[in-house]
């Protein structure tokens, strides 16, 4: 029930990547049914949430405009493709009966309403998950941005960033066994270290407007609803 836990209403923010899986590229059914399944349960239990979900296992305008493609062109590529995630996301929450809206800032009424804050908010209210898709609608930004910027909008009491890794590091885990993970860090912190967990224009979002963040790992069944009861499954930057 919602009074077991800390976050009432939450914004997720979903990378491409997270949805393909041990694929690498494209999406994994078998990830995102996963996925529903624990959303499904959160949001049953009367847990408000908006995802931001990301495009880089499709298309990233960085990669495109370092072959030659002019960068504004590559994004909106990488914008289209965050909509194709947002849209397989939303059909694997309904064969998991959870009722859910996707709104897309670059307008696509055939297959998405169009954002709305306002209602976002009233479908959250509602019991219904919002799948943001399209990222901020603007060339030069990444849906880490996205998320940092909704996270402010919406209202959220917490914003979850899910990655491969149980946390943020004061190096590269893969790379060094000495790595050491914080329980606890500053968004300060983490943009004087050059620490790489959101891109520095998403992080100073979240450091003006006070929105919290935990850095978990998705792959480990349970981790939304640890994280979201206030259990230490990753890292609070604050
Ligand atoms: N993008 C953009 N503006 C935005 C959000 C995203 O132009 O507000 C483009 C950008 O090209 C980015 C791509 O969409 O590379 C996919 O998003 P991102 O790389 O953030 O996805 P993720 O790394 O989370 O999978």
């Amino acid at each position: 029930m919602a009074e077991e836990y800390r976050y009432k209403r939450v914004l997720l923010k979903l990378s491409g990547e997270a949805l393909a899986g041990d694929l690498g590229y494209g999406i994994d059914p078998k990830v995102v049914d996963s996925l529903a399944d624990e959303i499904a349960d959160v949001v049953h239990d009367g847990v408000q949430l908006a995802i931001v979900v990301g495009g880089g296992n499709i298309f990233r305008g960085v990669s495109g405009a370092t072959e030659g493609m002019d960068r504004a062109q590559a994004d909106y590529i990488g914008m289209l493709a965050t909509v194709m995630n947002a849209l397989a996301l939303q059909d694997a929450f309904e064969r998991h009966g959870i009722f859910s809206r996707v709104q897309s800032a670059i307008n696509m009424q055939e297959v998405s309403e169009p954002y709305i804050r306002r209602r976002a908010i009233r479908h959250m209210e509602k019991g219904r998950v919002v799948i943001l898709a399209a990222g901020t609608g603007n060339p030069y930004f990444t849906t880490d941005t996205t998320a940092a910027l909704r996270a402010c909008e919406l209202d959220v009491d917490v914003l979850m960033k899910a990655t491969k890794v149980d946390g943020v590091y004061d190096a590269d885990p893969v790379k060094n066994p000495d790595a050491k993970r914080y329980d606890r860090i500053s968004y300060m912190e983490v943009l004087s270290q050059g620490l790489n967990v959101m891109d520095s224009t998403a992080t100073s979002l979240c450091m003006d407007n006070n929105v919290p963040m935990i850095v978990f790992d998705l792959t480990v069944e349970g981790n939304i609803s640890r994280a979201l009861k206030g259990e230490n499954v990753g890292t609070t930057v604050e």
